[in-house]
């Protein structure tokens, strides 16, 4: 049994993700997302895909980095 370290849930059925040597425990992806994905620096939203990333800045697609100022990104796809 792991307890969830977003929600504190005590589940089964957790799961570990262990991000740059560092173990992270959740019941659900939902916690995990909301614990460890990046946000687009320009309108916020959760980073699922490959996102764009311009000097350590993470945006959800070039759209928005373009407008961010970050010029020359494309979507990597
Ligand atoms: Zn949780
Ligand atoms: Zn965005």
């Amino acid at each position: 049994m792991a307890q969830c370290e977003v929600c504190g849930n005590d589940y089964d059925k957790a799961f570990q993700v262990v991000t740059a040597g560092t173990p992270h425990v959740f019941d659900s992806f939902e916690c995990a997302i909301h614990a460890l994905a990046p946000r687009c620096e320009h309108c916020g939203c959760t980073i699922l895909g490959h996102g764009v990333e311009a000097d350590g800045r993470f945006f959800c697609c070039a759209r928005c980095a373009g407008q961010a100022g970050e010029s020359g990104l494309r979507d990597r796809v």
